[in-house]
């Protein structure tokens, strides 16, 4: 789900692109391009939603357990801004690099703690 958005994305600023060389008016193709990731998003919500009512019936989660999840997700690039920002994190283990949305070491899987997140 991820690499579609991010491909239907980049297609988009593609053609702005191609407008913006062109000096065309962008407008109609904001508008569109607006109207597209809002579909995307509403989409998203339902999914997401639907996936969670699933997870919790059948696992037994809770919505406490979800925003517990959710908070330690969001803390992992150190701010607390409700979203997931992708800061490359240098493992203090092995040297390598990893993305910061990732909660362990792509490389030699040590866990990172929360200060090395930020
Ligand atoms: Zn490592």
């Amino acid at each position: 789900m991820g690499f579609w958005m991010g491909k239907m994305l980049s297609e988009g600023m593609r053609g702005l692109e191609r407008a913006a060389g062109a000096k065309q008016d962008l407008t109609p193709q904001l508008v569109a391009q607006v109207r597209d990731l809002e579909h995307q998003i509403a989409r998203m919500m339902l999914l997401n939603q639907a996936l969670w009512e699933l997870v919790r019936e059948r696992v037994g989660l809770t919505d406490q357990e979800l925003e517990d999840m959710v908070r330690e997700i969001d803390l992992r690039d150190g701010f607390p801004d409700g979203q997931i920002t992708n800061t490359p994190v240098k493992c203090p283990q092995c040297g390598r690099v990893s993305a910061s949305k990732h909660y362990r070491c792509l490389y030699c899987g040590l866990e990172f703690q929360k200060p090395t997140m930020g």
